[in-house]
């Protein structure tokens, strides 16, 4: 299959926690059982608890096989993109199904939402790590940071998160993303520590808001107070922010078209997160736009250094642009 047949596979996209990561979209974008103040994707236009098999597990497999051929090999599959996976239905049959396919390790990037409700945590038992967020320490501020859907309450979710760390055998990651003047204050901190010393994860992984927030009051947090937070932790979390972005207004993503993303290509050929971070897109989405893209023959990819670089078609000597390019947009 072409990169560019692609619809809900993309990839593989150099990730901090997962290395090399070929990436799988359950659900449409943005359906999610959240709305997080700090969501890189923008407001979710879907918030459910409707589980259902939005993609076929069979279209998504038949998108993965001649992916996870590729050379070299991802490091992970990630079920994650564009909004909440435990929301897809299938989610079980679908790891059982990359099981059969490959050794390659699975791993589920969730919010964690849902993880009290029993057929969630059965789905997840076979895959090999867990990310799931814990981002509040009581029901207050888990209602103004996640914005959550009615039907879930802050001490389901917290629950579903320790009963689910009993019974899974494989890895688990808990991601805390902390906001500055919301949750980035001692005695907050604190809490979440807490909770998280009850639901004992592998690691705790701090992080801020680095990408453009859907809301410009998701203020991130400075690494050396993200460092201090780290210590709260048992036992320390390991800090995963970049440096804070510039504060531009974020783009939604339906704010950016393909004319935008050719813009940028022209100018200087870039990989997938430079895009995104350059149009302020999840890179997921830049992913989906440069697959599309691809498939119609307006962007071409070269491999550099390890690394897939799109440019625009036509634009010419893309190996000299590739010597200019400075680590801002990589
Ligand atoms: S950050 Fe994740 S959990 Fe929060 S709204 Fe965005 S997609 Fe949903």
């Amino acid at each position: 299959m072409r990169a560019g047949a692609r619809r809900h596979v993309y990839g593989p996209v150099p990730s901090r926690r997962l290395g090399r990561s070929l990436g799988a979209d359950l659900v449409p974008f943005k359906t999610c059982t959240y709305d997080c103040i700090y969501c890189q994707l923008g407001r979710t236009t879907n918030r459910t608890l409707e589980r259902c098999v939005y993609v076929p597990v069979e279209a998504l497999l038949a998108e993965l096989r001649p992916a996870l051929c590729a050379t070299p090999a991802p490091d992970y599959v990630s079920l994650a993109g564009s909004g909440e996976p435990t929301l897809h239905a299938g989610i079980g049959e679908l790891i059982a199904g990359i099981k059969r396919l490959t050794t390659i390790p699975v791993a589920v990037l969730t919010n964690g939402s849902l993880l009290w409700l029993r057929e969630v945590q059965d789905g997840l038992m076979e895959a090999d790590l867990v990310l799931p967020s814990l981002d509040a320490g009581d029901a207050g501020l888990f209602a103004q940071v996640n914005r959550p859907h009615p039907g879930i309450t802050f001490e389901a979710m917290v629950e579903g998160l320790r009963t689910f760390r009993e019974r899974f055998q494989g890895g688990m990651w808990l991601e805390v993303l902390l906001l500055a003047g919301v949750t980035a204050i001692p005695a907050e901190v604190e809490k979440i520590a807490r909770l998280a010393g009850q639901i004992r994860p592998v690691r705790v992984q701090l992080n801020t808001a680095s990408r453009p927030p859907c809301e410009e009051f998701a203020y991130p947090v400075a690494s050396e107070s993200l460092g201090r937070y780290a210590a709260c932790f048992p036992p320390p979390a390991e800090v995963l922010a970049e440096a804070p972005p510039a504060r531009t207004r974020p783009e939604s993503a339906g704010g950016i078209t393909d004319a935008d993303v050719l813009g940028l290509l022209r100018r200087r050929p870039c990989t997938a997160q430079g895009v995104a971070v350059g149009l302020g897109l999840h890179v997921a989405e830049a992913m989906k736009r440069l697959d599309a893209l691809s498939g119609a023959g307006a962007v071409t990819v070269l491999r550099r250094d390890g690394l897939l670089f799109y440019q625009a078609e036509g634009r010419g000597h893309a190996e000299d642009f590739l010597l200019d390019i400075g680590p801002g947009l990589q």
